[in-house]
């Protein structure tokens, strides 16, 4: 296992040997997109369902609330406060806070369109839907641009932390002073350089995630099993 201390790192703003186009596509091979989310209800929930929880044990919590409660905020509200902390208790610290959630998420869909959220988003221009998502609970930037993206109601690029810390690594982007300059530094980047299309942003977003997550992980990426290793700029990133 190579790190990419042990490869000289090159500061940031070091001359790339690759364009962003190659590199998620070179990417986009290793981490297929699948069958990606679509609903904005659902993917709230999904962010909500459980506390420092990896995918799988995220995916088992989804798949139960939807046999056991719902998707529909109506049944949300209506399901009983034990079978919600039931299924709350499995995803990490602090269940009760992620029940509040659960139930602030669909009273707020309700309030109009009969909670159909989805629908409520796409009358709205994309400014007024990224910061009607916002209200919901722990949906900041990156969160509210990824629903947009995969909803179709806008397309412009968006970001998860991973995605952010290897575009950081490869020399697209800088590490700057807060999360949020980082974050909106790196989507421009994507939107100069990438493609103006959904399936293509989509599949940046997801290849990117995964990179981060299996290879290019926060303590100590894999570098030797990486496809972009000779082209990499390898700068080290701090809190990223
Ligand atoms: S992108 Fe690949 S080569 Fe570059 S730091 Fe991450 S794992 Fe290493």
């Amino acid at each position: 296992m190579v790190a990419p201390m042990d490869r000289k790192p090159h500061a940031p703003g070091a001359a790339r040997a690759a364009s962003l186009i190659f590199v998620i596509e070179t990417l986009a091979e290793l981490y297929p997109l699948g069958e990606p989310p679509t609903d904005p209800l659902e993917m709230i929930l999904w962010e909500n369902m459980g506390y420092l929880i990896d995918d799988e044990r995220r995916a088992e919590l989804f798949a139960e609330f939807i046999e056991r409660v719902g998707l529909h905020p109506k049944k949300i509200v209506n399901a009983s406060p034990e079978t919600l902390l039931d299924i709350a208790e499995r995803g990490g610290m602090r269940p009760e806070t992620r029940v509040e959630r659960w139930l602030e998420t669909a009273h707020l869909a309700l309030k109009d369109r009969g909670g159909d959220l989805a629908a409520t988003l796409a009358a709205l221009p994309p400014k007024k839907a990224r910061g009607l998502l916002k209200q919901f609970p722990t949906i900041a930037d990156p969160g509210a641009d990824k629903i947009l993206l995969f909803s179709g109601i806008a397309v412009q690029p968006a970001l998860d932390s991973n995605g952010l810390r290897v575009l950081a690594r490869l020399g697209f982007s800088a590490e700057r002073s807060s999360y949020g300059a980082s974050y909106k530094e790196a989507v421009q980047v994507l939107a100069a350089e990438g493609r103006p299309d959904r399936d293509w942003l989509m599949g940046a977003y997801h290849a990117l995630r995964e990179h981060g997550r299996t290879l290019c992980k926060r303590s100590v990426p894999i570098c030797v099993a990486c496809p972009l290793d000779p082209v990499c700029a390898h700068v080290e990133v701090g809190a990223l």
